[in-house]
């Protein structure tokens, strides 16, 4: 399991990331899985 997600992107005004700062992820589907637990919905692809 080595793919890895990489993500990125501008929040806007009053984030609360911060006013348009850039916000970087570097995350692999093992530690979204661990973090997003509750969050994550996995579909099987038709
Ligand atoms: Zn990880």
């Amino acid at each position: 399991m080595d793919d890895f997600i990489l993500k990125s992107y501008r929040s806007g005004y009053s984030s609360v990331f911060g006013d348009n700062n850039l916000v970087e992820l570097d995350i692999c589907p093992k530690c979204v899985k661990k973090i997003f637990e509750k969050q994550i919905r996995i579909t099987a692809r038709s």
